[in-house]
């Protein structure tokens, strides 16, 4: 089994998930007492959300580049950046280590390709919903059709995320927005919506949401496992 590297931290509250998810992956594929190798190393939000919120994204590059040289240092044979809207310094990042990345963007994608459906819903934050890093890859590297919400109500799945969620905070209201924004892109054609945000799934279920959903915290946990899998040819009971 490979060791499956985490920089998490971003926000913990979804960390958390990625650390469970991947245990219990490994579990239901290898069963007995079996679970995951992890290296994890999770940051300090603050300085990194003031960074994003004045658009420095040269000393983010920097910050997480450091951190996932610890992360790498620490034996991980992968690396999985544990946010959406960092992967902005996704290819920075990549280039100070040897080990590969495992971009979010692309487990997500290549998940939607494997169902029928091809126009998709986008949720994260502004940057994640606006950036050509994310929408722009799910476009123009996997030829899916990205629908986002109309710039107020992007403005609500932002503000949610950041005064809500990464704080762990679950307000049935705005699980209501939330739906309510959904039910919009589902007017426009989306036939899914990718919760481009590792935080969204915490407030909305599968259960509540108008279309089917593509979970980014989820598949980019379930990619990792598979790479960390990849060279096991029997299951173990
Ligand atoms: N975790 C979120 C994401 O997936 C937002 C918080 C952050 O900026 O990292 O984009």
């Amino acid at each position: 089994m490979k060791i499956i590297g985490l920089l998490g931290g971003m926000s913990w509250q979804s960390t958390i998930e990625y650390y469970r998810l991947i245990n219990d992956a490994v579990k239901a594929r290898l069963g007995g007492f079996h679970s995951a190798k992890i290296v994890l190393y999770s940051v300090d939000f603050s300085p990194l959300e003031a960074m994003m919120r004045a658009d420095n994204w040269t000393d983010a590059a920097q910050l997480l580049g450091q951190a996932a040289l610890r992360v790498q240092a620490g034996g991980a044979d992968c690396l999985l950046l544990c946010t959406n809207t960092f992967h902005i310094v996704a290819q920075e990042i990549q280039e100070c280590l040897s080990i590969p990345m495992i971009h979010i963007a692309d487990a997500t994608a290549e998940k939607i390709k494997t169902s029928a459906m091809h126009k998709v819903g986008l949720l994260g934050t502004n940057s994640t919903m606006e950036g050509d890093f994310y929408k722009g890859r799910v476009v123009h590297q996997h030829n899916l059709e990205v629908y986002i919400p109309s710039p107020s109500d992007r403005d609500i799945v932002h503000q949610v995320i950041f005064d809500e969620l990464v704080k762990g905070k679950i307000n049935p209201d705005s699980r209501r927005e939330y739906q309510r924004i959904i039910e919009t892109l589902a007017d426009q054609g989306a036939e899914a919506v990718i919760l481009g945000c590792t935080e969204i799934s915490l407030l909305i279920k599968p259960a509540d949401s108008p279309l089917p959903t593509f979970d980014t915290t989820e598949l980019h946990a379930l990619a990792a496992v598979d790479f960390a899998l990849a060279d096991i040819q029997r299951t173990y009971g």
